[in-house]
Formats: structure tokens, sequence, C-alpha cells
């Protein structure tokens, strides 16, 4: 019978890890073109792949991972600004600001109305999602508060236009609250293992967090409890970045096989400093093998969604965005009500401080197409028949049109003028390569709908 408690077979991938450790390389020639027919790949495949240390077969992981994306997910990268409500956290993780044992700073939990202004501002920015962060708190953090945030966020409208999907990022919870969380409209619910390996995790994690299993079966709860799309992920620096990147992978086909819908994202944090965090890494990852680890993981699990954040400097995330990344965070604030102010004490500092406008300027000279779009969650294309789509690669049909139409918006409604005549160039030349004669047509019916004042049009 299948089991739903989901557990890590720590000398399982220890063994995998010391076998692959010298792949030869027709073994990885041999990975290779399996990742190209793009129905993922095994645990060992993962393995051989991140072992290899040679330069120029690190080339074709990174030049085979641009290609799965490329035909996975087209040119588009969707755009979201995380948005902290509540800094209270009874945890006392080592590597966060906000633990529990930072005594100096003054927390703060965002009243409903200080929420609507934050989300106005980012609504101001150009943003149309939101990912919901706060620490784990009981009493100050509870689910009817974050389920009054959700609401509170997709309740308000400006000129400028609403935010259309909210994201959460919170504590691990029971089948019940999830329910309830649903019930507030959640969108994808993100939770990292941080790491997977069990004697690392206990040792940097105190409080309720502390229980690695609660952490670990934490999305399948969730999707029990009728969640549609759940993220995972890992902060890299705990621990060796080849274990977890296996562990992520075994995590992402658990989920799959039980409950027919693998992770909708997975999340690629690096450790950054923060204030009050003494904390440093012990297993720190370099940038070529960050690179790397995002090109083996879009291999190893093509249809799903990689998320990159401002953590990483542009540099980084220009090459990330070729190579696997579908999903960035852009011009955000780490701290609880930090956007338009000057607030100190952030959860952690980031290295890309750039607007949503500098980044939407330059990630258009690369030819990718900037997007906002929100159609499958609103069309209820969520769970098992979002992967119905994205599995074969049906989705890109949907995500250019999709992507051009909220790209189109804001450029209408946010942009400087030489972004505007760069980025409808974009627009017209990726136009013209939507297949289907009657989508393109219709594309252009709606783009001409768009630029006399009609908004959310989508597919
Ligand atoms: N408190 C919840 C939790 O821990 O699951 C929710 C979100 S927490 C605000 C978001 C994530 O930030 C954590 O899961 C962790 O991976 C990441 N994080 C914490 N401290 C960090 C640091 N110093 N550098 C980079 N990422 C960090
Ligand atoms: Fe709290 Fe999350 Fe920070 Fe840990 S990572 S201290 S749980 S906010």
């Amino acid at each position: 019978m299948l089991n739903d408690h989901f557990t890590i077979d720590d000398p399982l991938l220890q063994r995998i890890l010391a076998r692959t450790a010298r792949p030869t390389e027709s073994s990885v020639r041999k990975v290779l073109r399996r990742a190209k027919a793009m129905n993922g790949l095994s645990v060992e495949e993962v393995g051989i792949l991140v072992n290899t240390d040679s330069p120029r077969l690190q080339r074709s992981i990174l030049s085979t991972a641009a290609r799965v994306k490329r035909d996975i997910y087209g040119e588009r990268l969707v755009f979201f600004a995380p948005l902290y409500v509540s800094d209270y956290c009874v945890n006392d993780c080592e590597y966060c600001n906000f633990h529990s044992r930072n005594r100096q700073m003054r927390r703060r939990r965002l009243p409903l109305a200080e929420v609507a202004d934050q989300v106005k501002f980012l609504i101001g920015q150009g943003h149309k999602r939101i990912l919901l962060e706060c620490g784990e708190h009981p009493r100050r953090n509870t689910v009817d508060y974050v389920s009054a945030v959700i609401r509170k966020i997709y309740s308000v409208r400006t000129p400028k236009g609403n935010i259309r999907r909210v994201n959460v990022n919170i504590a691990a919870t029971t089948v019940k609250n999830y329910r309830r969380l649903k019930t507030a409209n959640i969108g994808t619910y993100q939770l990292f293992q941080e790491t997977y390996h069990r004697p690392t995790y206990e040792r940097l994690h105190h409080g309720p967090k502390a229980d690695y299993d609660r952490q670990l079966t934490a999305h399948c709860r969730a999707l029990s409890a009728g969640l549609d799309d759940v993220g995972i992920g890992v902060l890299f620096g705990l621990y060796d970045w080849r274990y977890e990147v296996l562990a992520l992978v075994a995590h992402a086909r658990h989920l799959d096989t039980i409950h027919k819908v693998g992770p909708h994202t997975i999340s690629v944090p690096r450790f950054c400093p923060a204030p009050s965090v003494s904390f440093r890494p012990e297993y720190p990852v370099s940038d070529r093998n960050f690179l790397k680890l995002i090109a083996v993981l879009r291999l190893a699990v093509p249809y799903t969604g990689m998320i990159i954040s401002t953590r990483e400097s542009p540099q980084i995330r220009k090459q990330a965005f070729r190579i696997g990344i579908s999903q960035s965070s852009a011009g955000s604030v780490t701290t609880t009500g930090g956007y338009g102010k000057r607030v100190s004490q952030p959860q952690f500092s980031i290295h890309d401080t750039r607007s949503l406008h500098d980044i939407i300027g330059e990630v258009i000279k690369d030819k990718l197409v900037p997007s906002f779009c929100t159609a499958c969650y609103r069309s209820g294309r969520t769970g098992e028949r979002f992967m119905s789509l994205s599995k074969p690669g049906e989705i890109k049909k949907l995500c250019r049109p999709n992507a051009l139409l909220t790209f189109a918006e804001y450029l209408h409604d946010f942009a400087a003028d030489g972004v505007f005549g760069r980025g409808m160039k974009v627009i017209e030349e990726y136009l013209g390569r939507i297949e289907k004669a009657g989508v393109r047509t219709e594309t252009k019916r709606r783009l001409d709908r768009i630029a006399a004042g009609e908004r959310d049009l989508f597919f």
C-alpha cells in the first residue's frame, strides 16, 4: 500500500551520493539525453548530475536545462512581491533575524488597515501577486488573522488594479487549519524544509519548528485538506547542497505519487546575512554550484515552477532566469510593513535592491516576457488539472498569450517611455510566434482592448 507519511531515507541518499561520486562522461550524457525527453529524472540520475564537476559537462547541464525551460515555460517570467505582515515568532531558528532570541527587536503585527496600505503600495508598483509571510506565533499569527489578511489583500481595489493571487508562506499546521486557509482562498502554500538532513535540522531549530516530521509532512497534510498547490524549498547553506537536491526530488516524487500533484513550485533561497544572526553557513554554496543546482532541478522536475528571490544578485538572477527559474520576486522588502517606509530589522538583507521597473527594463533586454498572469488559478487550472497541462508541455500555449496580455497591462499602466517602447516590441515579436492562428488573432484583439482601457483579459 502507498504510504502517505513521507520520510527521507538518509542512508539511501548517502549511498546514491557515494556511488555516483565520480560519474563518467558517458553516464552524464546519457542522463542529459533522458532529460531532454522532459519526463523528469530519478534520484539516482540526479546524483550523477550533482556530482558532475567538469566545466565542459556543467556547461552541457546548463544548456540542456535552458532548452527544457524554454520548451516547457517559453519566455515568460512571472513576478511577485513578498509581504511581511508579522515578525512575532516563537521559534529560534539560528539563521533568521526574527528568531525569538532577538529581544532588541520591536516586533510588529500589521493591523488590517496597514495591510491595505502596503497592498496599495505594491499595486502602485505594478504587482498582481503577493507572497504573504509571517513568523510562527500561536497567539498573534493565528489562522484567523492570516485568513483575515488574505481576504483584506484581495479586497483592496485601486484605479491601477488589484492583487489577483495571494500565495502564503507560513508555519506548518494542522489539516483543520489548512482547511480554514482554503476557505480564505489561499493560493500556493509554500513551506521550506530548510534542510532535509535531520541531525542538522534538529540542531539549527528550536521551538515548535524543531519538529522535523511536522515540517516534512506538512505538504501532505495541506494537500489532504484540499489545498490545490503546494511549494517546497531548501535554505541552501545549511547542509550539503547535493544531498538537499536529491531530497527535494525525492519529496517532489512522493507528492506526485501519493497525491497525483507534484509540488507547484520549488524555491531555492540561499542564506543571507541578517542583523542579529551570528550563524554562518557550514556548507556555503558557490555561485557555480548554485546555478548547477537550479539547472539540475529544472531537468529533474521539469513541470514544476521554480522561484528565485531578491536574496540573489542581479547577475546571478539573470543567469538563473535562463536555465530554469520561472518565477521571481522583485522590488522586495523583508521588513514587516516596510514598503514605502524606512524601517529597520529585515528578516535578512537582500542582494537585488532594484525596483520592479528597473528589473523589467533589464529582463526584456534578454527577450524574456515579464508576466503577471494568474489565469490558471482563476480558471480552475490548479492541482491535477494544471499538472495534466504542464507535464506534456501544453501549458506554454496558454502562458504565452496570457503573459503578453498581462505585460501589456503593465506597460500601459506603469511603464516609463523607454521601457514602454521596448516592451511593446517584445510583445509584437512573441505575438507573431503564437502558433495557432486563431489564438494569435484573439490575442491581438485582446491587446487592442487593453490598449483601449480594458483590463484583466485572459485565456
Ligand atoms: N516563519 C515561516 C517558516 O519559517 O516556515 C515562514 C516564512 S519565513 C518568513 C520564510 C523563509 O525565509 C524561511 O523558510 C527561511 O528559509 C528563509 N530565511 C530565514 N532566514 C533567512 C536568511 N538569513 N537568509 C535567507 N533566507 C532566510
Ligand atoms: Fe520564525 Fe520562520 Fe524566522 Fe524561523 S525562519 S525564526 S520560524 S520567521
